[in-house]
């Protein structure tokens, strides 16, 4: 039986979603990889502010987190809304690693190289447009430079898109040190992947996810997206099919945000080939109830894990944490970016990289930070973070734990929050007690809305964020 038949013939389950909730709750809100979110960084804060806190850094014992931005991709794909530069020419990224290696350099100089890097991800763009030999030079450059962890208990991740890698390159990546894999799938469907400008096999896909198994990765994870031109709830099926034969650990379900003005490439998307809301909605619910029913739990924001999954183990213990990675058990406290449009956090602040490349490698040629923005965060930032972390992550916020954190208490800080709460409890999302908020199994869809109850910076851009549902 297909997963469609099987979530048609099957009873609800906790996770499925009631129409009138999801038109309710469908506004636009921000994905709270950080808090505040980068729409609110401003160029007050520059390189010399970094620099101050990566020097600071220095002296703290706790590990590290590194993410490094590889924004080339050989192929436009006609939904994307990344920071990426299509191009051919492998000149491109060998001008852009030499620039990479200086920055790498010069952070390492303020930071030192004490601390464990217990996180590191690849992301992009396309990470596996480097030559073998250039992922090579990349990772031996940070193992020069930082304190790269062979423990087992190590994130090391990088995205791949099927299209670029072969078993082999798995093996070189696993032999790097990398330890997750996240494939980019979108959608099986053959139509789908025409009007997407993004053709790939599932009988390729299925090899490599075979070689990275035998190559012992530890983890899976596949990125979806719904909400696509040409998509519809058959070919949505078939694609959960297809990935659930597969058993990745983690699957990410995004929405895709059909903003033209915004995104450019998107112009390529016939507006006539897109879903209504109304069939986006069927979407959202029938995928829900599909990975419900193949054994995946819905952790919030858009990401399913196996319930054996350690995200899972994680958030059921109340440990869950969350960056601009999305979701993670082991986060060190500073995160560092590297690369164009990468965004650092580093104590109390947020600095972002330059996002065009010219001047990226411009103040990297004057022996700068490619810092552009940032932002310091305020007591009240900080309060704010960790209460839409804790909610965001653990499902839960405690009263206890915001007293013995913040001297603060819950009801007396946050009585106009706990008022707007009050529908969310009526419709079922939240629970409130002297113990604190508890969100349902039902509200695990609705958490970004949760979450937007304590952002006070959300009317400052409400036209810039993609929609929660
Ligand atoms: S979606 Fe990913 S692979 Fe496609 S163009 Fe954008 S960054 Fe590149």
């Amino acid at each position: 039986m297909t997963a469609l038949a099987t979530a048609l013939s099957t009873t609800t389950t906790p996770t499925e979603l009631p129409a009138q909730l999801i038109e309710k709750y469908s506004v636009a809100g921000p994905r709270y990889t950080s808090y505040p979110t980068a729409l609110m960084f401003t160029e007050d804060f520059g390189a010399d502010d970094y620099q101050q806190r990566l020097q600071k850094a220095r002296k703290a014992v706790a590990g590290l987190s590194l993410y490094v931005h590889l924004p080339f991709c050989r192929r436009l794909c006609y939904y994307c809304a990344c920071n990426k530069v299509v191009t051919k020419d492998p000149e491109a990224a060998e001008r852009y690693l030499q620039y990479l290696k200086r920055e790498i350099e010069l952070v390492s100089k303020l930071t030192g190289k004490r601390r464990p890097v217990n996180q590191l991800h690849f992301g992009g763009g396309t990470p596996t447009f480097l030559s073998d030999s250039q992922l090579i030079e990349l990772v031996h450059s940070l193992a020069s430079h930082f304190n790269i962890s062979d423990s087992d208990r190590r994130e090391y991740s990088i995205e791949i898109d099927p299209r670029t890698v072969t078993a082999d390159r798995l093996a070189l990546l696993r032999g790097l040190g990398f330890n997750r894999l996240s494939f980019g799938v979108q959608d099986t469907d053959p139509e789908v992947q025409q009007a997407i400008n993004r053709v790939q096999s599932t009988a390729e896909l299925t090899e490599l996810v075979g070689a990275a198994r035998a190559y012992r990765f530890r983890s899976i994870s596949f990125d979806l997206i719904y909400g696509l031109p040409r998509q519809n709830c058959q070919t949505l099926s078939t694609t959960l099919d297809d990935v659930i034969a597969l058993e990745p650990e983690r699957i990410s379900l995004y929405q895709y945000a059909h903003l033209p003005d915004r995104f450019p490439p998107q112009r390529a998307i016939e507006r006539q080939t897109l879903p209504s809301s109304a069939e986006k909605l069927a979407m959202l619910q029938l995928a829900s109830k599909i990975l419900a029913d193949a054994g995946y739990q819905h952790i919030g924001m858009d990401h399913f894990v196996r319930n054996d999954d350690d995200l899972a183990i994680c958030q059921r213990a109340g440990r869950l944490q969350r960056n601009f990675q999305g979701y993670s058990t082991a986060m060190a406290p500073d995160l560092i970016g590297l690369g164009v449009s990468s965004i650092s956090e580093v104590g109390d602040c947020f600095a972002q990289n330059a996002k065009d490349l010219d001047q990226y490698y411009r103040a990297l040629e004057q022996n700068q930070l490619p810092t552009e923005r940032g932002c310091t965060k305020t007591r009240d930032d900080e309060v704010r973070g960790y209460i839409i972390k804790e909610l965001a992550c653990n499902l839960h916020l405690s009263s206890q734990a915001l007293l013995q954190r913040f001297g603060l208490s819950l009801s007396e800080a946050f009585a106009d929050e706990l008022k707007r709460l009050e529908s969310f409890v009526q419709d079922g999302l939240v629970e409130l007690s002297a113990a604190g908020i508890q969100v349902t199994e039902t509200g695990r869809m609705m958490l970004r809305n949760v979450c937007m109850v304590f952002d006070q910076y959300l009317d400052n851009h409400p036209d810039k964020y993609s929609r929660t549902l």
